[in-house]
């Protein structure tokens, strides 16, 4: 088939989650003619399409670790207090990731799904895209990678690093669902009165964060012995700024291969099973949540991780733990790591940092090993299934969205490989667009 439309760009920037909105200013913010390219009608990616909040820690010591971008779209957010405590409305995100766009110039392609590319020497020329029922041809000089599922990687057939190194088995996967209408002082009573029915770190009092309640373990097993259907043994919620509003991220199904799409089509139905039989739960048993009612389950199933492109340098979980520095640095970062088990495991597998330190990735882990104009950040970056489980948070998403941004944009001005880009130049560039390096 003919292409009817050809476009050509300095920087491409396919998906456009939180790490493809980062990365596109970042090039942006070079004076390069950036491109956005994503399959969905909405740029957020899993942050508003899977309904994922809040903002995992980013802070160290008295100072956000994440800035630059991602400060930019906090401000815009605390401004007008749809952000509370990390936890942020998914409307007011959705705005102002447009707003930041098109104020920064960048060129936003939606609905166009990118179904092939064309490789000359160890670089992409063009990558194809198919958009209701047309052929769309795209030209650049520097493509990234920020599909989450590593798609250019694939449609390039990379060497891509799948899942846990011993089994090859992706993380479980969950759909999130929203609730209205919670009287949430209802329920802050009842954790205060049973604190044995919660996890260790609920606390009645929540001060500075959005308040977080994992446990009701003997409501779900009285349930279960009512015959209630139920995924886990416990039932996990997030307060929104709205107040009354609780982000649900509670279901759990595994699956082997988060990168078939039969598998994946199979969870988003069981996904919504899941989110009917925990909405009936919440409104039977948990109390505040007696008049709550579903407003929305995600339209996109929650996948954890489910390929990474390798890179010249495959970030460590040990890197995490170890709270390594890299002289090639492009963000700094505090979450730990955090793999949620298949079946026949625990549920949550967390080596949970006690946030002594900070830990840095290098550019290294956002530049393709095997070909010469190609980047890759957030989810499907160069790293091992425990490195991979830290840096997936949404603020470090966008950390390392920018920084590959940034790599790009100076490879297309100068008509270098990303790989032969200094880390003197890249930094300078970055701390200039507010990065904290
Ligand atoms: C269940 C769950 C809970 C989580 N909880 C938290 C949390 O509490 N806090 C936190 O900070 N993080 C959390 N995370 C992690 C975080 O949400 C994600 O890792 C992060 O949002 C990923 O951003 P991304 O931009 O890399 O990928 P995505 O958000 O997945 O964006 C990728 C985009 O690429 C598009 N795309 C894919 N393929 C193509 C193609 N071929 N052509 C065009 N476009 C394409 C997609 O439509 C999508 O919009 C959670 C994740 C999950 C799944």
């Amino acid at each position: 088939m003919k292409a009817t439309l050809k476009l050509d760009f300095d920087v491409i920037v396919v998906g456009a989650g939180l790490t493809g909105f980062a990365a596109a200013i970042g090039a942006s913010k070079l004076g390069m003619k950036t491109l956005l390219v994503e399959s969905t009608g909405v740029i957020g990616g899993l942050a508003v399409n899977g309904l994922v909040n809040p903002f995992m820690k980013y802070d160290y010591a008295g100072e956000d670790l994440i800035q630059g971008v991602f400060s930019e779209l906090i401000e815009r957010l605390k401004k007008v207090g749809d952000y509370v405590g990390r936890a942020f409305n998914y409307e007011a995100l959705k705005y102002h990731l447009v707003n930041l766009l098109k104020e920064n110039r960048v060129n936003i392609l939606l609905y166009t799904q990118i179904i092939d590319l064309q490789i000359v020497e160890k670089k992409i020329q063009k990558i194809i895209g198919s958009a209701a029922g047309q052929r769309l041809e795209i030209r650049g000089k520097q493509f990234i990678d920020c599909t989450g599922d590593a798609a250019l990687g694939k449609l390039a057939e990379l060497t891509l690093l799948i899942g846990d190194e011993q089994s090859r088995q992706n993380q479980a996967v969950t759909q999130i669902f929203v609730l209205d209408n919670v009287q949430l002082n209802k329920t802050m009573e009842y954790v205060q009165q049973h604190p044995d029915d919660f996890f260790s770190w609920v606390s009645p009092q929540q001060k500075d964060i959005a308040i977080s309640v994992a446990g009701f373990f003997k409501l779900v097993e009285q349930a279960i012995e009512d015959g209630m259907d139920l995924p886990r043994d416990h039932f996990f919620f997030i307060q929104l700024p709205e107040k009354t509003s609780v982000t649900v991220n509670t279901g759990h199904i595994s699956i082997t291969d988060a990168n078939s799409p039969l598998a994946v089509s199979a969870a988003q139905l069981t996904g919504l099973e899941q989110t009917h039989q925990l909405t009936a739960f919440a409104q039977k048993y948990l109390p505040g949540f007696e008049d709550c009612c579903l407003r929305q389950s995600a339209a996109q199933i929650g996948i954890r991780e489910s390929a990474r492109i390798k890179g010249k340098y495959i970030f460590q979980q040990s890197d995490v733990t170890d709270f390594n520095k890299f002289p090639d640095a492009v963000v700094k970062a505090i979450y730990g790591v955090d793999i949620h088990q298949n079946q026949d495991e625990p549920s949550v597998k967390e080596v949970v940092l006690n946030y002594t330190d900070y830990y840095e990735i290098p550019a290294r882990a956002l530049i393709a090993a095997e070909l010469d104009n190609l980047l890759m950040a957030g989810r499907n970056l160069s790293a091992d299934f425990g490195g991979q489980s830290a840096v997936r948070i949404m603020p470090t998403c966008c950390g390392t969205g920018q920084g590959a941004g940034v790599i790009a944009a100076l490879a297309a001005l100068t008509g270098r490989k990303p790989a032969d880009i200094t880390a003197a130049e890249f930094q300078a560039e970055l701390k200039k667009q507010g990065a904290n390096l």
